[in-house]
């Protein structure tokens, strides 16, 4: 039998975690594990988790624990975020499942992880740990603990980010592949191109091959082409209902391609 626990504050949900305890934040993924009888023994939450948690310090943005996507939605300052919370589950699902939740939902899901990845987004640990790169989750999960926010700077050029997630149902169907990238540009030049990839492994997963081909050109018909073809290089990408993994491969390039035009003409 599960049992819940609730806590008032983020510390003090901390020091109550142990290996038999997860913590319950939207509750999207664990109360279907619940539901199930696959969830860990003890739940622990917070008596209020503040959904509009959400700050800025210069062009750094600050997502607390407790901001879910719709709480991204309802953000001026996240804008260039809209078209990846907008995208993820039906508005039930938005109004419960939180950013930092999304780091730690398992494949397919992960679309909100997948732009964070891109982002070059940082989790803070609760307590006095310093922030770490969200690819630390990703390589293994268990071991993170508490997270009290997520952390990254928001693009020069807003523009410069783009994200496409393709699905068969839409607007809100599971994940064939999302794709989000980053690439900022100096003199018309791509400098620190990052091009991530959900559903496209175990983890979101970024495209070597891709941001190769991409640094330090100019994003154009040749340097798309090109990062087409190099797409599937660093992405493992898996077999499941939605789609095998030979048509994912077979795909990755060409939507790559369709979200790199469109980002063209900045
Ligand atoms: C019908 C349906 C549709 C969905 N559609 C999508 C979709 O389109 N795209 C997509 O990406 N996902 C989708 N999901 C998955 C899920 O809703 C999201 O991934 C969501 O962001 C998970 O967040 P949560 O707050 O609900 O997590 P929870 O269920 O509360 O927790 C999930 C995991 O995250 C851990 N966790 C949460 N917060 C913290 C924290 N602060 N520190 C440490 N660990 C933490 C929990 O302990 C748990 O292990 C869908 C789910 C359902 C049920």
């Amino acid at each position: 039998m599960t049992t819940v626990e609730t806590y008032a504050t983020l510390d003090d949900a901390a020091r109550a975690m142990g290996s038999d305890a997860a913590y319950l934040a939207g509750g999207t993924l664990l109360m279907r594990a619940v539901n199930e009888g696959n969830a860990p023994d003890r739940l622990v939450r917070l008596n209020n988790p503040n959904p509009k948690e959400f700050r800025s310090s210069g062009d750094k943005l600050i997502l607390g624990a407790g901001l879910t996507m719709a709480g991204v939605l309802s953000l001026r300052e996240l804008d260039f975020l809209h078209p990846v919370a907008r995208v993820i589950g039906g508005p039930q699902i938005r109004n419960m499942a939180t950013v930092v939740g999304n780091l730690f939902a398992e494949h397919p899901y992960g679309d909100f992880a997948t732009a964070l990845l891109a982002l070059g987004a940082q989790v803070v640990p609760v307590g006095q740990g310093s922030p770490r790169p969200v690819e630390d989750i990703f390589r293994d999960r268990s071991r993170v603990g508490l997270i009290s926010s997520v952390e990254f700077h928001r693009p020069r050029d807003p523009r410069a980010f783009g994200f496409l997630k393709v699905s068969r149902v839409k607007p809100k169907g599971v994940s064939v592949l999302s794709i989000a990238a980053l690439l900022p540009r100096e003199g018309g030049r791509i400098r620190g191109a990052r091009i991530a990839f959900g559903a496209m492994g175990a983890t979101p997963l970024r495209s070597a091959g891709a941001e190769r081909a991409l640094e330090g050109q100019s994003l154009d018909a040749t340097s798309i082409d090109r990062a087409a073809a190099a797409a599937i290089e660093g992405l493992d990408p898996p077999t499941d209902q939605i789609a095998s993994a030979w048509y994912r491969r077979e795909v990755a390039g060409v939507h790559l391609k369709r979200l790199l035009t469109g980002m063209e003409r900045i």
